[in-house]
């Protein structure tokens, strides 16, 4: 591994103005970049996490229009902020906003800590988002590292783990690196700037080193090794949906998965069932959906409302009205619209306001 190359402080100042400049003519125009409030940045840092962009920005608006500030989000059931969070997956995170939430309100006069250490203290905000709050609400001079940072400023010095350097070290070099590099005069927005370099010019995967800033500091120019991803792995299951008319509405049968579930706890979804051939004659239509590392081919079967009992452990027959406003699991949600059974929500409809019966 290349020992790091050190910078003078003409260049250090050099490469964060060619950032920041970058930044400020190219930035995508994000609502989350719109505001100062801590809270807004933290609800906006915690959905981004493993989340595309596009997905997240309807989304971030909606639930800032439940939850405008920390004492609303504190004192919402705990369905209603997941029902939020439908389809965005990796439902901890929403309980572990709701929880910090309640611990501002309760252990800190509702008023979040300004520092990146006081909020490491609360629960769900680790190094990264305590780094992204601090520096864009209260200019603290914090680096952020995450994936894409790391990425840059391997780049730049043409660090990488092999077999003699750990993983450890080059993360221990890259914080060091970020730390010296980061302006203190504009923490926040140079932290928003390597971020946005990172996801759209120094791309996993063909950088675009030509119209990069950093393009004349950088040791590599996109030759450097990046980690290769973990292989997706593909599994079939099924699923039943079944329905009933009553004389005002229609309703379906869901399931709750158990609390005590590690994935998706307490979430509702469609009764899963043991793919035969015997149900050939009632599957409806097949859909893709990916869960972290695994692609799930899901096949849909009709039944009769008899086939599985409405007594069963966690099933009830829901309204197709209050579902759409429920804590649907991500998958459930694109079948159940997809059958047309709820209503698709369109990239500027919000959705319904959680609703209690
Ligand atoms: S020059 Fe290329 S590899 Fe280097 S930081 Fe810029 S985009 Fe990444």
């Amino acid at each position: 591994m290349p020992r790091r190359r050190r910078h003078s402080p003409d260049t250090v100042a050099r490469m964060r103005q060619e950032l920041l400049g970058w930044y400020h003519r190219n930035k995508r125009d994000l609502p989350w970049r719109r505001t100062t409030d801590p809270y807004a940045i933290w609800v906006s840092e915690i959905m981004l996490q493993q989340t595309r962009v596009a997905a997240v920005i309807d989304r971030y608006t909606a639930f800032l229009q439940y939850f405008p500030d920390i004492q609303s989000l504190a004192k919402a059931h705990e369905q209603d902020v997941l029902a939020l969070w439908s389809g965005l997956g990796y439902y901890r995170r929403a309980r572990m906003l709701h929880k910090a939430a309640q611990s501002v309100v309760s252990d800190h006069n509702g008023v979040m800590p300004t520092t990146a250490e006081g909020l490491r203290s609360l629960p769900g905000i680790g190094s990264y988002t305590a780094a992204a709050i601090a520096s864009i609400a209260h200019n603290e001079p914090i680096a952020v590292i995450d994936g894409n940072v790391e990425r840059v400023l391997s780049r730049i010095q043409g660090w990488h783990s092999h077999d003699t350097i750990s993983e450890a070290a080059v993360r221990r070099k890259v914080d060091d690196f970020a730390q010296t590099l980061i302006d203190p005069r504009h923490p926040g927005d140079y932290n928003q700037a390597i971020m946005e370099l990172g996801a759209t010019i120094c791309t996993p995967r063909n950088p675009q080193c030509l119209v990069c800033p950093w393009a004349r500091e950088c040791h590599t120019l996109g030759e450097h090794r990046t980690p290769k991803r973990a292989a997706m792995t593909t599994r079939e299951i099924a699923c039943a949906l079944i329905t009933r008319e009553t004389e005002s509405r229609t309703e379906i049968l869901l399931e709750q998965r158990a609390a005590a579930n590690t994935v998706m706890p307490g979430l509702w979804e469609l009764p899963s069932i043991e793919l035969t051939k015997s149900l050939k004659t009632a599957h409806v239509f097949t859909v893709r959906h990916a869960i972290m590392q695994v692609n799930y081919i899901v096949h849909v079967y009709s039944l009769p409302t008899e086939s599985i009992s409405s007594s069963a452990a966690r099933c009830n027959w829901i309204s197709a009205d209050r579902a759409s406003s429920m804590a649907l699991t991500g998958l459930a949600r694109k079948i159940l619209t997809k059958a047309h059974v709820i209503p698709s929500r369109s990239r500027h409809q919000l959705p319904h306001p959680p609703s209690r019966e």
